[in-house]
């Protein structure tokens, strides 16, 4: 029988809670349970096709402020916050999650939105004339 990844997931969050409450760790516990609500929370999102970030809830969409800012793919699967190609992130929280993994001079792009990204030399010709 095949297991869906998502289910996989909630199950081994499941598991955690119980895990802590047993141990009587009620911080991690309850740390795992909003895991658990946010993992639960993005799946309903997707099944009514309301595309907010991950971490913060922020609708998407550049109206929103939230526009897309990508990342290379072996990036992303450090900071997915489904563990795997799926999620959805707004640039502040992908951005939080680089940091929390110790991430540095991570190649970026916005591809929608107000901003037009410029190089470096750019961005140098602008700031001094
Ligand atoms: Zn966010």
């Amino acid at each position: 029988m095949r297991i869906d990844p998502w289910l996989h997931q909630i199950y081994m969050l499941i598991n955690q809670v119980l895990y802590f409450v047993n141990e009587g760790d009620f911080k991690n516990a309850e740390l795992n349970t909003k895991s658990l609500l946010k993992s639960i929370q993005y799946h309903l999102d997707l099944k009514n096709k309301t595309a907010a970030c991950y971490d913060c809830r922020r609708p998407y969409g550049h109206d929103n402020g939230f526009p897309d800012l990508l990342v290379q793919k072996s990036v992303w699967q450090k900071i997915s916050p489904t563990g795997h190609e799926g999620g959805l992130l707004c640039p502040c929280c992908l951005i939080k999650r680089l940091v929390d993994v110790g991430l540095k001079d991570v190649p970026a792009t916005f591809v929608s939105g107000p901003l037009k990204m410029i190089t470096e030399e750019e961005m140098n010709k602008i700031f001094t004339n």
